[in-house]
Order: structure tokens, then C-alpha cells, then sequence
């Protein structure tokens, strides 16, 4: 297998541009470990095609490929409007209606029935992503007057946020239950939920995916503001978590989201549940073969932050340079992970009468026995892949060779930081699976005879408890 130098993963959003056999697998050879695939577009045989694509590709180059399966969630949006586009004059007077028209510089549909219950006077319309403000003046049967505080160019079905608005809308729309039901069948390894407002939009998802008889993981979308009041709670909830900065930088002040990213990954961080940075971190190379420097310097500070993942939207989904944007984050994560000292040796606190402190306890003495004795490497043998997460969430310097004997497993920690996965599902003593370890990472050139490394594991192994057993080993 070949060698990928990233500690910090690249997620790469699936569309138009990336989805050809040739695109994905150099996409897959420039170091993408995640594909996302947003269902806010694109049909299921869409869908299943670049689902079967990716795989294909990747099996073919070796090269180990997560898929995130990303929810629409409730996402309001406006109507169709004239010749797909009006002008919006600032200063001018428009009714944000309830009822099925076609949009107009003075009346706009929206298919949020419950919009007009739910807003109040003095409340904010936001449309096309902040750039147009509207303001409430007046609700009357089913039409809002809005005073236009910023005009511009309105399109059809645009998205809309109300940043002060509490909507009774559920985060899980019947289109997300059938796209969920899909995505299950498909094997997709973790979901994200858009919209998230607390824990109880978190629950239900996992119930829905317990019912269809899988395990698959959630992330949870944070881009509300009542998300950033609940964040403890959702990061407990959730099994990773995704600063959608798109929608957050509208939802908040956006001069709020560089403070919160950070606390965001620091909460993450301690609770070893992997954090996704996402949107517009390179967004000018949609159509440039090269970022701009504050973009170049937002993916290495995201990568100095913490960050599990950094991820690409719209410059893989429909950007000219889709090959280019993956090597390119290769490049500055790389040359970040080589430079700054402050990304490693975490030592954030354990999360108090936690279930697994013993283990956590244990990991973390793992990492720091690692480093004193100069490692070659933390080996985790993992069923669940907590104790993968886990020795993560330290973020050793020392590289992290996780083994499983589940696939899914393996395919689930392609998100987490500075993890590398290998199958291993032989039922044999603790020392022979030892032996095999020192084989195994010998073979891929990973450490030499006279190197050390620590294992961490459950005993008796290949039994599925909390890891107990620290080795310090030596290879010979
Ligand atoms: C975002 O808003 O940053 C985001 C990732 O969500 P989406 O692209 O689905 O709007």
C-alpha cells in the first residue's frame, strides 16, 4: 500500500467535476481519504453510480476510501422566480409568501409553509448567502412584508436563513428519511445531519439507522446558532461533528466563527470524536489552478487548530481544478505537519466518570510512552475503533497503525486524524498477534529490527473490550 504522508485528512465533495473514473482515481492517488456525497443534488442512480466509482477506484489503487453521506436537512428555500432570476432594489418593499407563485421583484414564494407561525416582526431574512437582507415590517395571512435593508440578484429556490428565528421545522425531512434509507443500503460509513439544533435532532437519526439494522455513524452538522449554545451536548450525542461554516458564517456574526472553530475542535478533540473544517477553505480555485494566500493560510489553520479533516465543496464538486485543490491541501498540510510542534502531544483532561477512563487512561499513557521512548509507532487493535479515535485524539507524533478485523471498521477511522488502518482478523494468541503486528508493520517499511513501538489492546485479543494491555515492543 502506498505510504500517505497527511495526518490530518482531506474530505473531497463528489459533483459534476470529480465524478469521471479518470478524475476520481487521480483525486485517490493526490490523497483524498473521503468522498462526501451531498444529497441537497443529484438523483439515486447518480448517486450509486459514483458510490460504486470510488470504490472501484480505490480498490483498484489499494488506497483506502470512507464515503460521508451528507443529509440535506430543512433547508428553506424560495420559489421559482421570472426568467430564473429578478433584481431586488435596497429600499424596496417584498412579500415572502406561503403560497405557490411565481417570483416577482414584489412577491417571492417559499416552500416553508410554516414560515409566516414561526417569524417575528424585526426578525432577518437572509438570501444568497448573507447578500441579500431582508427585514420583517408585517405578517398577514400567508405573506411576510419585508423591508430590502441590501438588494441584489435573487435566483430560483435560492436557499434562505432566518438567524433569529426559531423554526419548529424537524431536522430530518421525509426526503432525509428516503436518502438516508438509500444511503444505508449503499454502505455509505458515516451521515452527516445538517441543521442540528441540540441532541434530541441527533437521537432520532440514530434510531432510524438502528431500525434499518446498521451501526453507521452520525455527524453532526453545526451551523445554527442554537447548535453553538447546545455544543456539549451534540458533540456527546454525535460521533463526530462538521463546522459547516457556510451556513454558520450566515446563521452568526461571521466574525464569531474563527473563535468558535477552535473551541469547536478543542471540545472535539477531548471528547475523541472526530472534527470536520469544511467550506470555502479554497474556494477561489473553482476556477484558478491556484488558492489565494489567505485560503492557503485558513487550511493551515485549521490543520494547527486541530482539525480531524479539512474539507473541499464546491472546488471538487464543480470547480476547473478538482485534481489540483486535493494536491494542493495535500501540500499545505503537509508542509504544517511538518513545521509546527503545537499540533502534537495533547494533553487535554479526561472527560469525568466517563466509562472508559481505565482505557483512556491507558491510551494516553500509551501516547506518552511513545514519546519518551522515541516510537516508531501506537499500535491499536480495535473491534469499534474507539481505542483508533481515541489514541487519535492525542495526537501523537508517532504514527498510528490501527488494526481490525472489521472492514467497516477500518473504512470509518479514514476520518480520523493521523490514522492508518490494516485488516487483521486472525483469532490466535496475544503473542502471535504481536508477532504478526511486527511482521505487518515491517513488510510496509514502517519500522525496522532494534525499532520500538507500543501496542495497546484488549485481553484476552479479538474479544471486543475496552483496551487493558500496554506493550512496550521491540522489533526484531
Ligand atoms: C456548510 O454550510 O458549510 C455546509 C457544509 O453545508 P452545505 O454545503 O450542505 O450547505
Amino acid at each position: 500500500m502506498k505510504s500517505r504522508e497527511n495526518r490530518t485528512k482531506i474530505i473531497a465533495t463528489l459533483g459534476p467535476s470529480s465524478c469521471d473514473p479518470s478524475t476520481l482515481s487521480q483525486m485517490i492517488r493526490s490523497n483524498v481519504n473521503v468522498f462526501r456525497l451531498n444529497f441537497s443534488h443529484g438523483d439515486y442512480e447518480w448517486h450509486a453510480k459514483a458510490m460504486r466509482e470510488i470504490r472501484k477506484a480505490g480498490k483498484e489503487l489499494d488506497l483506502p476510501v470512507c464515503l460521508l453521506q451528507d443529509l440535506q436537512g430543512p433547508k428553506i428555500r424560495l420559489g421559482e422566480v421570472e426568467n430564473d432570476q429578478v433584481w431586488i432594489k435596497t429600499g424596496d418593499r417584498l412579500i415572502i409568501t406561503t403560497d405557490s407563485v411565481l417570483g416577482t421583484p414584489e412577491r417571492i414564494s417559499t416552500d416553508y409553509k410554516g414560515l409566516t407561525e414561526d417569524i417575528q416582526i424585526g426578525q432577518s431574512i437572509l438570501v444568497s448567502d448573507g447578500k441579500i437582507e431582508l427585514k420583517v415590517r408585517d405578517i398577514q395571512g400567508n405573506g411576510i412584508e419585508t423591508h430590502v435593508v441590501h438588494g441584489g440578484v435573487l435566483k430560483s429556490c435560492q436557499g434562505l436563513n432566518l438567524p433569529e428565528t426559531h423554526t419548529s421545522l424537524s431536522s430530518l425531512t421525509e426526503k432525509d428519511k428516503q436518502d438516508l434509507s438509500f444511503g444505508l443500503k449503499q454502505d455509505v460509513d458515516w451521515i452527516a445531519l445538517s441543521f442540528v439544533r441540540g441532541p434530541e435532532d441527533v437521537l432520532p437519526l440514530k434510531e432510524q439507522i438502528r431500525m434499518q439494522g446498521k451501526s453507521t455513524r452520525v455527524i453532526a452538522k453545526i451551523e445554527k446558532m442554537e447548535a453553538i449554545q447546545n455544543l456539549p451536548k451534540i458533540v456527546e450525542a454525535a460521533d463526530g461533528i462538521m463546522v459547516a461554516r457556510g451556513d454558520l458564517g450566515v446563521e452568526i456574526p461571521m466574525e464569531r466563527v474563527p473563535i468558535l472553530q477552535k473551541t469547536i475542535v478543542k471540545e472535539c478533540n477531548r471528547h475523541a470524536k472526530p472534527v470536520i473544517i469544511a467550506t470555502h477553505m479554497m474556494e477561489s480555485m473553482v476556477a484558478s489552478p491556484r488558492p489565494t494566500r489567505a485560503e492557503t493560510n485558513d487550511v493551515a489553520n485549521a490543520v494547527i487548530d486541530g482539525a480531524d479533516a479539512v474539507m473541499l465543496s464546491a472546488e471538487t464538486a464543480v470547480g476547473k481544478f478538482p485534481v489540483e485543490a486535493v494536491r494542493t491541501m495535500y501540500r499545505i498540510i503537509c508542509e504544517v505537519e511538518r513545521g509546527v510542534d503545537s499540533i502534537y502531544d495533547k494533553d487535554h483532561s479526561s472527560v469525568p466518570n466517563s466509562p472508559t477512563l481505565l482505557s483512556d487512561r491507558l491510551i494516553k499513557s500509551a501516547c506518552y510512552l511513545s514519546r519518551v521512548t522515541m516510537g516508531k509507532g501506537i499500535v491499536g487493535m480495535t473491534q469499534s475503533g474507539y481505542s483508533g479515535f481515541k489514541i487519535s485524539s492525542f495526537r501523537p507524533k508517532s504514527p498510528i497503525f490501527v488494526f481490525s478485523n472489521s472492514r467497516e471498521t477500518l473504512r470509518v477511522l479514514g476520518l480520523a486524524w493521523g490514522v492508518r488502518a490494516f485488516y487483521y482478523d486472525k483469532r490466535v494468541s496475544t503473542d502471535e498477534t504481536i508477532s504478526d503486528v511486527n511482521l505487518i508493520l515491517k513488510k510496509a517499511g514502517y519500522v525496522s529490527n532494534g525499532d520500538c513501538f507500543v501496542i495497546v489492546a484488549s485481553m484476552p485479543i479479538g474479544t471486543g473490550g475496552s483496551a487493558n494491555m500496554l506493550k512496550l515492543n521491540v522489533v526484531s
